[in-house]
């Protein structure tokens, strides 16, 4: 319908987001168009997120400050556990089952190794955790971070296959994954 072409430009919106199909994008956009006061909520919500929202400059994690609270935090245990994305983060964290330091590998280049051993160095880290889920793919990044921190002095572990392949931490219950990290393997 022509004269709704505000309301099927908010449907198409909401359907670029993350597990929202054409059906929930629908229903979303009615119930917004229907409830003004909602929709000025969810808007003054987003503006503030994203003027507020930023990666921590240190770990990559979702922060409201330059250096995140976990980084700012002297006294977790000194392990690092390198995560594909920063909403591992949340996962682990819900879990309760790590209390050491994170890093948000997103992708491997010289920057992001530079930027892991300062970390490895500052926080005096003694064990590093690789928090991948498990695929052909993360077995060969496992090997070659290993060789790129092979001079840091650090352990290395990798989370245990209590996480199936394939898929996303954030489709992990959250006791698989707590398993997981608690029952992670020294490698070597
Ligand atoms: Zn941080």
């Amino acid at each position: 319908m022509k004269d709704l072409k505000s309301l099927n430009q908010l449907i198409e919106i909401l359907e670029e987001l993350p597990s929202i199909g054409k059906k929930s994008a629908t229903r979303l956009a009615i119930s917004l168009a229907k409830d003004k006061y909602k929709a000025l909520k969810l808007i003054n919500a987003l503006e503030n997120a994203i003027s507020s929202i930023q990666e921590c400059q240190i770990c990559g994690n979702f922060s409201e400050h330059e250096i995140c609270e976990i980084c700012d935090n002297p006294h977790r245990d000194k392990t690092l556990a390198i995560v594909e994305s920063s909403k591992d983060i949340l996962t682990i964290e819900e879990s309760g089952s790590y209390n050491g330091y994170y890093f948000v590998l997103s992708h491997l280049d010289d920057e992001n190794i530079q930027k892991l051993k300062d970390i490895i160095k500052e926080k005096e880290i003694k064990e590093v955790i690789f928090a991948f889920p498990p695929s052909v793919e993360s077995e060969a990044r496992v090997m070659l971070l290993e060789d790129k921190l092979k001079d840091m002095n650090v352990d290395f572990s990798q989370i245990a296959q209590g996480v199936p392949t394939g898929v996303q931490f954030e489709n992990v219950d959250i006791n698989s994954l707590a398993k997981a990290i608690k029952l992670r393997v020294k490698l070597h």
